[in-house]
């Protein structure tokens, strides 16, 4: 088989971890399969680096910025070569740029155009085990380029859907996708299979396990995907296309605490206002999530949207830099707001999967400011200091028993 193993951050620490996470691929290349091996960075280099170039300019370029990050990655990549080589295999590493994984130009947020797969698949073929920094591609003017926070996921994907591997695994800290995350919801238990856009909802919801990405990319070229644990044996949750929704509508919980809300208020109640405000942030790539309308005083009105709160002081800056011509009387905003969904391929055909998780909120007592749902999701905004008290009240209500 061919099987691209990827290792996230906390599987490769430390030295020991490096050792382990080298036994783990030789054992998988022992037993006779082709292996191409995709690294992030040690533990938290990549912060660390941010950090350190904030020390010195705290608005650096963007290219240079790239030029710092993908270190980390190729730190790693030498160091599993070095203990794979300790170990008697023969392995070579390669940077993104020395793969040929083409990427757009955007530096930070670099998305895969193409991927190059002569050199890879000549070194698979010489029984080679092939290491590749994750995170990383070059650009159309040659210059290094970094995918986005968690982008050696989207690597490791992508290299598997070119080079037609039998099977992706995602190696990390945990057992594998939970029904929420462990850390705040005592009860979460791990999910043993999920389709592609429960997954895709999760991770865009703020589920961190996976870069929202990679499991697009996952799904449009079907790549056979496995998140499991680099520290034991346990099985994993396998990612794939159609899950069979019988005992369970609804299958995880994401928390999302990195998110802002922001009313403008005292609109004019006139045809084009929506997109005039809209129009105002979608130019600058900001994300609107959750959008609600409200009829204020004296025929005017209130909207109110959400955000990812590092888009919020731009954002900010816009409409007030703009309340004169759209004619609106204040804007404000608040960044103490958390985001709780609830996803599951079921929800199409159950009814008072909403109802549920409203009861259990107000069981606990907890306020919702705002209600999004889709078909196969529905998101609450909540205030942040009752994110534990709400994701482990929703999380008992849906998940009482375990359904799978
Ligand atoms: N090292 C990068 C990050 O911390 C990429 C990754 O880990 O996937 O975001
Ligand atoms: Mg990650």
């Amino acid at each position: 088989m061919l099987i691209v193993q990827k290792f996230g951050g906390s599987s490769l620490a430390d030295a020991n971890k490096i050792t382990n996470v080298a036994k783990r691929v030789a054992e998988t290349y022992r037993q006779g399969n082709q292996i191409v091996v995709v690294l992030s960075a040690q533990g938290d280099t990549t912060d660390k680096l941010l950090e350190k170039a904030r020390e010195i300019n705290p608005n650096p370029s963007k290219r240079e910025l790239d030029m710092l990050l993908s270190t980390g990655e190729q730190q790693s990549i030498a160091l599993i070569s070095m203990a794979l080589q300790g170990l008697g295999l023969s392995c070579v590493s390669f940077t993104g740029p020395q793969v040929g994984i083409h990427t757009s130009s955007t530096y930070g947020s670099a998305r895969i155009r193409s991927i190059d797969t002569e050199r890879v698949n000549n070194e698979l073929e010489r029984n080679n085990i092939v290491i590749v920094a994750g995170f990383q591609g070059v650009n159309r003017f040659g210059d290094i380029t970094t995918l986005g926070r968690g982008g050696s996921d989207t690597t490791a994907v992508a290299l598997a859907a070119v080079l037609q591997a039998d099977l992706c695994e995602i190696y990390t800290d945990v057992e594998g996708v939970y029904t929420a995350d462990p850390r705040v919801v005592k009860n979460a238990h791990k999910i043993d299979v999920i389709s592609y856009d429960e997954m895709l909802d999760l991770a865009s919801l703020g589920a961190k396990v996976l870069a929202t990405r990679s499991v697009e990319m996952a799904k449009k070229y079907r790549v056979q995907l496995v998140v499991r644990s680099s520290m034991s044996n346990a099985e994993g949750t396998l990612v794939k296309e159609d899950v069979k929704v019988e005992s369970t509508y609804v299958s995880g919980l994401a928390i999302d605490k990195d998110v802002a809300s922001i009313s403008v208020m005292g609109i004019r109640n006139v045809p084009g206002m929506a997109y005039k405000i809209f129009s105002l942030l979608s130019k600058e790539k900001i994300l609107v999530d959750i959008i609600l309308q409200s009829i204020g005083r004296d025929k005017k009105k209130d909207i109110s949207f959400t955000i990812n709160i590092g888009d919020l002081p731009k954002a900010m800056e816009l409409l007030k830099n703009n309340q004169d011509n759209l004619g609106f009387e204040d804007v404000t905003y608040d960044d103490k707001i958390a985001k709780i969904s609830v996803v599951g391929a079921g929800m199409a055909t159950h009814s008072g999967v909403a109802s549920m998780l409203f009861e259990a909120l107000y069981s606990a007592r907890i306020n919702i400011m705002m209600i999004s749902t889709s078909e196969i999701k529905i998101s609450v905004l909540i205030d942040e200091r009752d994110t534990d008290a709400a994701a482990n009240y929703v999380h008992e209500k849906f998940f009482a028993v375990p359904a799978r």
